[in-house]
């Protein structure tokens, strides 16, 4: 593991530019002997977007659960543009980062969740608004116009008032996209977030998301089961299984051209 930060001439740190938005090294994970991510490597550059597909329990959410440090790790490093998520340099060491290093280099990442988990008793505009005001200390004017206007990109700008039981699926899932980007993260994760909703509303979700990476420049990470869109959206696929990534290519040479049999077996499957 590299922990040294490159420096120039006069002692200055330089910083990595091309070094990855999202790095995982041997990173390693279990549940008591059940071994979810398994000496984990992968590289995501700043805008790329990855379709992360693989059968169930191959250890996709936790890929994203960690990367959000919602789990820890057991080994390995994890770094996000160009910082340990959850350490930092010391005497040539990684050490245990203080919660601000943490909560500032965490604060870079938003995730949407396949169970939209918005607050029920605040109106959409609310929940947009709540983080903005609550963590970053924005002041309520500039919040709410924040708000509108990612609403309003989302497609819900005459929903503003409407509480959550007042939505569809397919609407809260938009203010739950809508109320990470206000945190304006550099990476956003994306767990399924079509799996709860009845088909007819996929389109809906699935549009912003193709929206946000035509107009933004945002780095994803997306599990998905909808092949389709994987295929059409993404920059690359990952197949998981058994906590690593057994396979990875542009859409394709994945789709088009599988090398291992349990990628063609899955993808058979889903078909
Ligand atoms: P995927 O998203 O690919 O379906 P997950 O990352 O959710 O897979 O989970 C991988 C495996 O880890 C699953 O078999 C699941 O049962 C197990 N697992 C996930 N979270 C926990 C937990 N908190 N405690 C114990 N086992 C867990
Ligand atoms: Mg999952």
């Amino acid at each position: 593991l590299t922990t040294d930060t490159l420096r120039d001439s006069d002692n200055r740190a330089i910083p990595q530019l091309d070094s990855p938005m999202v790095r995982f090294q041997g990173v390693h994970k279990s549940y008591g002997s059940f071994t979810v991510l398994n000496d984990l490597n992968l590289e995501v550059k700043a805008n790329e977007k990855v379709a992360i597909i693989g059968p169930s329990g191959s250890g996709k959410s936790t890929l994203l659960r960690v990367l959000m440090t919602l789990e820890t790790i057991d080994k390995g490093l994890i770094e996000v543009d160009g910082e340990p998520l959850t350490h930092i340099p010391r005497n040539g060491r990684l050490v245990p980062a203080p919660e601000s290093h943490i909560r500032r280099v965490r604060g870079k990442i938003g995730m949407v969740f396949q169970s939209f988990n918005l607050f029920p008793h605040m109106s959409a505009l609310q929940n947009v608004m709540e983080a903005p005001v609550q963590v970053l200390g924005l002041g309520k004017a500039e919040a709410r116009e924040r708000g509108v206007q990612l609403l309003d990109m989302v497609g819900l700008g005459n929903k503003l008032d409407h509480y959550p039981s007042q939505l569809s699926g397919g609407q809260q899932q938009r203010v739950a996209i809508a109320r990470a980007l206000a945190m304006r993260p550099k990476v956003m994760l994306f767990d399924e977030v079509t799996s709860a909703l009845d088909p007819e509303l996929c389109g809906e979700v699935l549009n912003v998301i193709r929206k946000l990476g035509d107009e933004h420049n945002l780095t994803m990470l997306m599990v998905t089961h909808q092949m389709g869109f994987a295929r059409e959206f993404a920059d690359r696929v990952c197949f998981f299984h058994q906590g690593r990534i057994l396979e990875q290519g542009t859409p394709e040479a994945f789709f088009g051209n599988p090398r291992e049999e349990r990628t063609r077996c899955f993808l058979s499957a889903v078909k």
